[in-house]
């Protein structure tokens, strides 16, 4: 709240107690009058009392102060809803409360769609100027209160003439643009949002419903989850039930759907679409948001445009009244995609589809292992029936030999001819395993099938390979979600329930994706239809159709798989001029690295340029520690953790003379450096000194690698993907153990450096209760704040249960307020309601084997920095004659452009000078300017129920 708000002041009244019966209705009423201005100043949190004091600070003398108690009551009378077609004016109000700033409040319920009434008082002034003007309104536990902008409406003076009074309405303005902590009812009712989980079940649905419920919540409606899907809602009854707060505690860590799912025929029938029209009515639920595949969204659309004929039917045969089919009218559906296949259109990744791709690595890496020791081959099939995205990025994230995919056949009718000339090829170069991923629904290019038990025959009986074959099944949809999947169902989850809350009838239902690493809004009926385009395009055997269906990056992402192999069309063929590509490692090691430089070797061999290895940064290459790498020197590089080149902190300004020396010794004409902040500083170090030493002046580019994700002009670095998972699954187990203790808080400190990033992306994957950032830091107040929601959510766990609680701190977040001090506050202040210990978890942060987002990003980022390196070489030699600088190859050259930070940024890759990229850098805190992921700090303290702090 802002400290200039000085609006209202209660009219003659030293203060109010409301009291409130559920602590829904509780946390309700007091984010209501947070909103209004009010503070709380004081929580009483015992076995007996749970009360929050809210005052209104007056700056002037003619305002008092207002203060107000809100106290949780189980035994408290719940006051009815009064009708919105009643004059308000009739009913007894609770308290009149006078404010300067009328225009403004009304403005802020208008916004939240909250139900008010207006009424203007004339004066006797013939000109109306001294006129009153009143908003009747109800708060969440519908007490009347007036807001006037006269205390006595036959008072001649009017305060918002007077300029003593005036007071910025700014508080009310800048949170209507912001997220609204809390709201609104539905003309006098208050909203009832269900969720279900429907087909096949996807890790992160769990995220899904744990997000919407209490979104929900928090913004005044009522939260149902509907079990077992579809069927849930055909049958009605108990299978829908009303979420409270806790109900979805756990949900975060747990596979699967916990409340259920199922294939359900009855709602393919119009009979039991209309059993469950009467249902939801009956339940009085006007809004549904369905988790599932492109088949469930198909049945969620279809029941909205049915909707209005289900209603009449249902009056015709007197099972609903008129009045509820006028009052439930208009029906909202928001669909959210849960599919392991990554199969939807329109949404670039769906709920579930990483963490399965996670299964699916893990299984591959463990059969690799096998594979290798017996000198096998493994035919694996894995799911994904039409679509091909987990094959592919499988095959991409274990280096498979090779892969088969539905909408990319293998061309031309000898393919098993090439195959087994591919897989040989690698044999003779030394290779002990061969792994071939099958996506279920492969073909070929007459629409046959191509199974993994044919593909097993043909190894066996051509190659005379040990060969075998591993169904995965469903071991790929099991498992806790990773952190991935909790974060976007997360964040989809609360964009359903905003979803819900701004539609209209004429709003097409709306499908939450996610594009360009942004959370987005599509049409769901859109969606749906365009994901069917493919597997259209496949039985009409346009391949090259299928493959723009999918998203942007599949067929640039199959196109690098191939690059990579040794039947990829370039293979053998000698280019123009050769390049040799130096490779080095900077900072600190991070998962991924090495994937990046066995994808940049064998793409710069298989073009016929020659790559070398710089081993341990620059104090190696200082020392001319410098070698080629071959094709097979970085087998089974892909699944390995850490620096296998080695890599230090240390930068060119060690000897840069000598670095400069190195690098004509060995007849660099381009650098790749892998690596943290530390390989930035390094770029510009040799940026700035090309005009002293010549051999700076080759084409250069810098792959983000570092778990603190801070180096400007990328969203994600490699290696920050698997250092989430890793502090995840440190603070699930941490959890666990809390809960055990019963209790405890457990105060966890993360790397990061100056960057919040990994403490806040890993609060909200393990639900922590708050988050300290560099960014924001610590202070007394804060501290305070979180010891009181502690001291209120510990008094609010049922008898002999408490759930466990995490506080992520980033290491950097305060020098006075360190870890240990934290955890010693909260000890203290807990007053044995509730204990505090603490964990670093340190260089276990690092993972040990990369995630498979990470695996696949270096790939990506290392074909495309090869890319790079090549034509900046290459447009320079080619016009050498203008450019060069005469002292050294035809590739020197000071172009600003020819070094550059390679980025992610949503689906595309992107170069960017590190000139251009230092008016966006903060070098003292090393880290962009510009954090793109604080929006989900917000999010955090949202689901953990901190309304003090969104
Ligand atoms: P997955 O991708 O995991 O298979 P899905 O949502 O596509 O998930 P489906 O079995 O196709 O799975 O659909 C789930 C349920 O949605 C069905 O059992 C049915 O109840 C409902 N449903 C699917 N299609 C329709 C439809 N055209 N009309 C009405 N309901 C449908």
């Amino acid at each position: 709240m802002d400290d200039d708000f000085e609006p209202i002041a209660l009219d003659q009244i030293a203060n109010v107690i409301l009291s409130a019966s559920t602590k829904e209705a509780y946390h309700a009423s007091v984010a209501w009058f947070e909103q209004l201005g009010f503070r709380a100043i004081m929580t009483e949190s015992s076995h007996e009392t749970t009360a929050t004091w809210l005052q209104l600070f007056s700056s002037t003398a003619t305002i008092h102060d207002v203060a107000l108690k809100i106290v949780l009551s189980p035994s408290a009378q719940v006051k009815l809803a009064t009708s919105s077609k009643m004059d308000w004016r009739i009913v007894p109000a609770l308290a009149t409360i006078t404010t300067n700033t009328l225009e403004a409040i009304e403005d802020h319920f208008t916004s939240i769609h909250w139900a008010y009434q207006r009424y203007t008082i004339p004066s006797k002034d013939p000109n109306g100027l001294d006129d009153c003007t009143a908003i009747y309104v109800h708060d969440p536990l519908n007490n009347l209160f007036i807001f006037t902008d006269k205390p006595n409406p036959f008072e001649s003076r009017s305060r918002t003439q007077t300029t003593q009074d005036k007071a910025p309405m700014s508080t009310l303005l800048k949170r209507r643009s912001t997220f609204q902590p809390f709201l609104p009812g539905f003309g006098h009712r208050r909203r009832k949002i269900a969720i279900l989980t429907s087909g096949g079940d996807a890790p992160g649905m769990n995220a899904a419903v744990r997000a919407v419920v209490r979104a929900a919540i928090t913004r005044g409606c009522d939260a149902y989850a509907v079990h077992e899907g579809y069927q849930g809602l055909v049958d009605g009854g108990d299978m829908i039930r009303k979420m409270n707060w806790d109900d979805v505690q756990g949900y975060l860590t747990t596979g699967g759907t916990v409340i259920g799912t199922a294939r359900c025929k009855a709602f393919r029938e119009r009979s039991g679409r209309l059993q469950a029209a009467k249902n939801m009515v009956k339940e009085g639920i006007d809004a549904l948001i369905v988790c599932g595949g492109d088949g469930s969204l198909t049945g969620a659309d279809l029941f909205r445009s049915e909707w209005p004929s289900l209603l009449v039917e249902l009056v015709e045969n007197e099972e609903i009244t008129q009045d509820d089919a006028d009052e439930y009218a208009h029906l909202n559906i928001v669909g959210l995609v849960g599919s392991i296949d990554n199969d939807m259109s329109s949404t670039d990744i769906t709920i579930g589809a990483v963490t399965c791709l996670h299964r699916i690595c893990e299984c591959i890496d463990s059969i690799s292992s096998t594979a290798s020791s017996h000198s096998r081959a493994f035919v694996v099939e894995v799911m994904g029936r039409h679509c091909g995205w987990l094959a592919l990025m499988a095959g991409i994230a274990t280096g498979a030999d090779f892969i088969f995919i539905p909408e990319r056949p293998p061309w031309g009718e000898d393919w098993q001819d090439r195959m087994c000339a591919e897989i040989k090829k690698h044999r003779d170069l030394g290779k002990r395993k061969t792994i071939v991923i099958v996506c279920e629904g492969a073909i070929d290019s007459n629409l046959e099938p191509i199974t993994a038990k044919g593909l097993m025959d043909l190894l066996t009986d051509r190659l005379h390979l040990d060969t075998r074959m591993t169904i995965l099944g469903h071991v790929q949809r099991g498992g806790k979600p990773c952190a991935f999947d909790r974060n976007l169902a997360t964040m989809q989850g609360i964009e359903a329930v905003e979803a819900v809350l701004s539609s209209s009838p004429d709003i097409p239902s709306p499908m939450i994706g996610m594009n360009e690493n942004k959370i987005t809004r599509t049409e769901l009926m859109e969606a749906v239809a365009l994901t069917g385009e493919v597997a259209k395009a496949i039985s009409r055997k346009d391949f090259v159709g299928a493959m723009d269906l999918r998203d942007p990056a599949f067929n640039q992402q199959y196109d690098q798989f191939l690059a990579l192999t040794l039947s990829a069309p370039n293979v053998g063929k000698k280019p123009q001029q050769s390049l040799r590509i130096a490779i080095i490692n900077v900072g600190a090691p991070a998962c991924g690295m090495n994937a990046a430089v066995r994808a940049a070797v064998r793409y710069a061999r298989n073009l016929g340029h020659v790559p070398l290895g710089i081993n341990n940064g620059f104090p190696g290459l200082v020392a001319g520690q410098v070698k080629e790498m071959e094709w097979m020197d970085v087998d089974g590089w892909m699944s390995q953790g850490g620096s296998e080149l080695g890599t230090n902190r240390d930068q060119p300004s060690l000897d840069l003379g000598m670095v400069s020396y190195q690098l004509q010794k060995f007849n660099i004409h381009s650098l790749l450096l892998i690596g943290g902040f530390e390989a930035y500083t390094a770029c510009l170090e040799m940026y700035n000194a090309r005009h002293l030493y010549p051999a700076f002046c080759m084409p250069m580019v810098h792959i983000p690698a570092t778990i603190s994700n801070n180096v400007p002009g990328t969203e994600y670095s490699l290696g920050c993907d698997t250092s989430l998972n890793a502090i995840m699954e440190a603070c699930d187990a941490l959890k666990q153990s809390a809960t055990a203790s019963r209790k405890r808080v457990f105060v966890v400190e993360v790397h990061g450096g100056k960057s919040g990033f990994l403490a806040v992306m890993s609060g909200l994957a393990v639900g922590a209760t708050s988050v300290y950032i560099p960014e924001e830091g610590v202070n007394l107040i804060r501290l305070q704040k979180d010891v009181t929601h502690l001291c209120q959510r510990y008094s609010q766990d049922a008898e002999g249960k408490s759930h466990g609680r995490v506080i992520i701190r980033s290491e950097a977040a305060s020098k006075t307020y360190t870890t240990d001090i934290i955890s010693a506050i909260i000890k203290e202040e807990g007053h044995q309601q509730f204990d505090s210990r603490t964990a670093t978890l340190g260089h276990i942060q690092q993972g040990n084997s990369p995630s498979p987002l990470d695996r696949v990003r270096a790939v990506r980022l290392a074909v495309c920095a090869v890319d790079f390196l090549l034509s900046h070489a290459c447009d320079i030699s080619s016009s050498a004659s203008t450019t060069s600088t005469g002292t050294g190859p035809d590739v020197y050259n000071k172009d600003p452009d020819s070094i550059a930070v390679a980025g992610i940024h949503g689906s595309s890759v992107t170069f960017t000078s590190v000139e251009a990229l230092l008016k966006d850098t903060d070098l003292k805190n090393r880290k962009p300017k510009q954090s793109w992921w604080m929006d989900y700090k917000r999010a955090v303290h949202l689901l953990a129920r901190r309304t003090d702090l969104v």
